[in-house]
């Protein structure tokens, strides 16, 4: 997915061409070639998943703190369940919801929604 916004920068200077990355990346976009990682930015779709495996740090995100995001066009917050246990039980989790969004996000989506996926389409 070509993306003028890329948020992740790789350092060469930091990579030393442990492989870490190529295993863990879930749409086979980076090769490395001479001890070096190389993105090919057409199959990356920007999940972030090189940031955290990489040992060394060489993947890292543009993005920094929250008020960096309002340069992307979609702002979505994968919001875990888990933010529901910290407010009061008159606190229903639409309102919390919508006071997320009322931050600036474009949409939101909870974590769970993706298990009901899986579940809806196995295979
Ligand atoms: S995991 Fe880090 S150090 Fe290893 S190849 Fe990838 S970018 Fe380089
Ligand atoms: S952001 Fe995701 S898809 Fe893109 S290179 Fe990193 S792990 Fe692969």
């Amino acid at each position: 997915m070509p993306s003028k916004y890329y948020p992740i920068s790789l350092d060469l200077d930091k990579c030393i061409g442990c492989t870490n990355c190529i295993k863990r990346c879930p749409t086979q976009a980076i090769r490395v070639k001479n001890d070096k990682a190389k993105v090919i930015n057409d199959k990356c779709i920007n999940c972030g998943l090189c940031i955290s495996v990489c040992p060394y740090h060489a993947f890292q995100s543009v993005v920094k703190g929250y008020k960096g995001v309002s340069r992307y066009p979609y702002k979505i917050a994968i919001v875990d369940p888990a933010i529901y246990g910290q407010f009061n039980a008159e606190i229903m989790p639409e309102q919390i919801l919508a006071a997320i969004r009322a931050t600036n996000c474009t949409e939101t989506y909870e974590v769970s929604r993706g298990a009901d996926l899986i579940t809806a389409f196995p295979n």
